[in-house]
């Protein structure tokens, strides 16, 4: 069976196919520049409008968005499993469902996350001022999204910014159009004002002419090379971006884990949407005294997977969604056979199902000196390297540029927190694996390479909104002490304030009192 077309643009028109059997799904005009430049304007007009609607308003569109979700929730499970050639299992449990959630939580919770602030100055407060934080959506943002998964990750970041008061143009990946084409269907049937949400298609060239027009955001999913390219050509316009790239996430598991769900965590974990997840299982460090067992343990699991088409309600691991992709696949396993690591199960395209289907792959005797190792893999394979003391296994689990996920395996859980602290990943789980950016409450985002800024929960909120200070003086029967007219006294006043204010004591800064007065009569004189 031939693989799927790389970058399918044909006469202006991108082309979706299936990876799996090469069928196409269907297909998107391109955006040219102009079409691009021209939908970052629209947007703009109609954030003048948006931005002041009532969050009650954003609630009921979003809300609306959910039920149009619900309603045709097969045909959109059966798009991305179409676009993608993950199972519908997949589509329905880790991208409808918790984009589901992620949009009530926002709907609901926006609000009250975006509420007016006073925030407390100090002594400042006791000389009449005040200071309110009141926050404002940025403008127009652009999402460029990924295509592992289409339609949870793009989705989630359009409501986040829609229900903050901001407009949106999406392009979509490349290999997934369709899907994103169906996010803004959606949003017309919810009845969402015209140009609020506007999908531009194409390639890269299509994601630059985005960053190149001007917008106020840009959230980027995607590699790292891509993400620096895009950081790049941000900066030129001092647009600010928010950066989820890759990942080469560790499992450690110590002697003492429950070694039946941990070594069930480690195959779904590896080999969940054919591994081709940020935070999918890359690395696999077992305590030694357990990993000739453990290893055992998860061949037999990984053996027993069912690898199928994603249409088929029996499959649990689909195909790949690129040749490219798979390529890096059997690169890495020929980097780590030449190394020494042994293949234990899989290891090679599954050619009865067609090429683009790769076996679920099970290595030993990894060690992080391995290029593959180092760099992310992106596909079904789980390299086991093992440790001696829990120093080690930190080591080993921070050697690595990337910092995305992370988990650690121990039926002590103290132990288990200890060690989560310090590995330096944006997500850190005790004895559970990968589906966190599945909770729209708390932050997704990376340390290093994986990438900066956070996406979900209040942080991933506070990216899409610029903080205003609005200071207010109600003392306006003196001067404020510090203005002209300088002179020793004034000097003297300052050294004190200097002292008080450093002291952060309301009682010193009382004994303050009188000097100030002072100074205050003697501006008041100036005046007169
Ligand atoms: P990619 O970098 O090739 O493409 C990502 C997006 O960027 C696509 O929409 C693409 O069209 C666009 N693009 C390409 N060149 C561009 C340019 N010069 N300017 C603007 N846009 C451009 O990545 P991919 O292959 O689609 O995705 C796989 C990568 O995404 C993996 O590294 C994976 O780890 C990462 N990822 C990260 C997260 C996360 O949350 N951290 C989630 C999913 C995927």
């Amino acid at each position: 069976m031939s693989a799927v077309v790389e970058v399918p643009v044909k006469e202006n028109d991108l082309v979706s196919y299936n990876p799996a059997n090469s069928k196409e799904v269907g297909r998107v005009k391109v955006s040219s520049e102009k079409d691009v430049q021209e939908a970052v304007e629209r947007s703009r007009k109609a954030f003048k409008i948006w931005q002041k609607t009532s969050f009650a308003e954003r609630k009921r569109i979003v809300m609306r968005a959910r039920e149009v979700i619900l309603a045709e929730m097969d045909e959109i499970a059966r798009t991305i499993s179409d676009e993608m050639g993950k199972p519908v299992a997949e589509a329905l449990s880790a991208e409808i469902t918790p984009v589901l959630d992620l949009m009530q939580y926002f709907a609901k919770n926006t609000e009250k996350m975006l509420r007016p602030e006073k925030r407390g100055i100090g002594l400042l407060g006791l000389m009449g001022r005040s200071s309110k934080i009141i926050y404002k959506p940025v403008g127009v943002v652009g999402i460029i999204p990924a295509w592992n998964f289409p339609f949870s990750i793009p989705l989630g970041e359009v409501v986040m910014a829609i229900m903050a008061g901001n407009t949106v143009v999406l392009k979509p990946s490349e290999l997934t159009p369709l899907t994103g084409k169906k996010i803004g269907e959606i949003f017309e049937i919810a009845n969402l004002p015209k140009d609020v949400l506007q999908i531009v298609q194409g390639a890269g060239e299509t994601g630059a002419a985005l960053v190149d027009s001007g917008v106020n955001k840009i959230m980027f999913t995607g590699s790292v090379a891509t993400g620096k390219k895009i950081a790049e050509n941000a900066a030129k316009h001092l647009t600010s971006v928010v950066l989820e790239l890759g990942g080469k996430d560790p499992m450690v598991v110590f002697a003492d884990a429950n070694l039946e769900k941990a070594s069930s965590a480690a195959v779904w974990g590896g080999f969940t949407n054919s591994g081709q997840a940020c935070s999918s299982v890359e690395r696999l460090y077992v305590e030694e005294k357990v990993a000739d067992k453990f290893t055992k343990m998860v061949v037999e699991k990984t053996k027993k997977l069912r690898q199928g088409f994603g249409n088929d309600a029996n499959t649990d691991v689909g195909s790949m969604s690129s040749e490219r992709q798979t390529k890096i696949v059997e690169d890495h396993i020929q980097a780590f056979k030449d190394s020494g690591a042994e293949i234990l199960t899989g290891g090679k395209r599954n050619e009865e199902l067609g090429e683009i289907f790769f076996e679920p792959t099970v290595i030993k005797n990894a060690t992080n000196k391995m290029r593959p190792m180092q760099e992310e893999t992106f596909g079904p394979t789980l390299p086991i390297a093992t440790f001696k003391t829990e120093d080690e296994a930190i080591e080993l689990a921070n050697d690595t540029d990337f910092g995305l996920t992370a988990s650690v395996w121990t039926s002590d859980l103290s132990r288990g927190k200890r060690i989560a602290e310090k590995i330096l990943a944006g997500t850190v789980n005790v004895n559970e694996v990968l589906y966190t950016h599945g909770i729209g409450q708390t932050p997704w985002g990376g340390f290093k390479d994986s990438g900066y800024g956070r996406t979900h929960g209040r942080e991933g909120l506070m990216e899409l909104v610029v903080p205003q200070h609005i200071h207010v003086n109600r003392f306006l029967f003196t001067p404020d002490v510090w203005w002209f007219g300088y002179s020793q006294n004034a000097i003297d006043t300052f050294k004190e304030m200097a002292r008080t204010f450093a002291s952060g004591s309301l009682v010193k800064t009382v004994g303050l009192l009188p000097q100030m007065w002072k100074r205050i009569k003697e501006l008041n004189k100036k005046d007169e």
